[in-house]
């Protein structure tokens, strides 16, 4: 199984939600405890999910 490091809270997770969270076009993976967190931000973007596990 493959995992990413979140951005905001450096631990690996093996579901991770691409996301924006500042001005500009740069795109971060986060966790999902983390995506809630910065979906109150006002530059949050979604922008898919990705997955490390294959079924
Ligand atoms: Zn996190």
């Amino acid at each position: 199984m493959k995992t990413k490091t979140c951005a905001t809270c450096k631990t690996d997770h093996d579901v991770m939600y691409r996301v924006q969270i500042r001005k500009g076009k740069i795109w971060i993976f986060v966790c999902e405890a983390c995506c809630r967190k910065h979906q109150r931000g006002d530059y949050y973007r979604y922008g898919g999910t990705w997955k490390g596990s294959r079924h």
